[in-house]
């Protein structure tokens, strides 16, 4: 795994957001819910805690959400992320701070809206992976009764179940289950 440590972040924060409607209904219903979530995954720069940003980061979640999917097509994905990274302006530039002391990117002016620079810094971490031939590492969660996504960045891309609902403990019991079942009483 070759991805930067601020790459990595991005991914993680795009599969978290998109995550925050799948799992357990709408985590993000309010603007303080937001809030958390932003200080959760160490977003910094403006925030206006109205409902117009709200609905913009519901929108890109959206979008984000679509471009997971295009995973196995490589050149829609190409597409959607370079319209991405249009639509939303990036423009690269290096900075450190408290939240991220080791230099990284940022895509986009600190002051510029919330959601742009969310899906600026998502658009630029796709283009990472796809730069590197890793799409397959995006990933919908293999549990039947799941929408979450995941990005597997572990060494063998063998991860197969998102960390939002425990879909992985779930399906270790019910393989289980199956197993005692077929093999019948004792
Ligand atoms: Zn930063
Ligand atoms: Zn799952």
């Amino acid at each position: 795994m070759n991805f930067s440590h601020d790459t990595e972040l991005s991914l993680r924060s795009a599969c978290a957001l998109v995550n925050t409607d799948r799992v357990d209904g709408e985590q993000l219903g309010q603007v303080a819910a937001l809030d958390d979530f932003l200080t959760e995954w160490g977003w910094t720069g403006r925030r206006d805690r109205d409902d117009a940003e709200l609905a913009a980061v519901h929108a890109l979640r959206t979008r984000l959400g679509a471009m997971w999917t295009l995973a196995r097509d490589e050149e829609a994905m190409v597409a959607e992320v370079n319209a991405l990274l249009a639509d939303t302006q990036a423009r690269p530039w290096l900075t450190r701070h408290a939240e991220l002391p080791d230099w990284h990117l940022h895509l986009a002016d600190d002051q510029d809206p919330l959601a742009r620079r969310m899906g600026a810094e998502t658009a630029m971490a796709l283009a990472d992976v796809i730069r590197d031939g890793e799409l397959r590492r995006l990933k919908s969660c293999a549990a039947p009764d799941c929408d979450a996504v995941l990005i597997d960045l572990s060494r063998n891309r063998s991860r197969r179940f998102c960390d939002t609902g425990n879909c992985g403990n779930r399906q270790h019991v019910a393989a289980y289950r199956e197993r005692r079942a077929q093999a019948g009483p004792a």
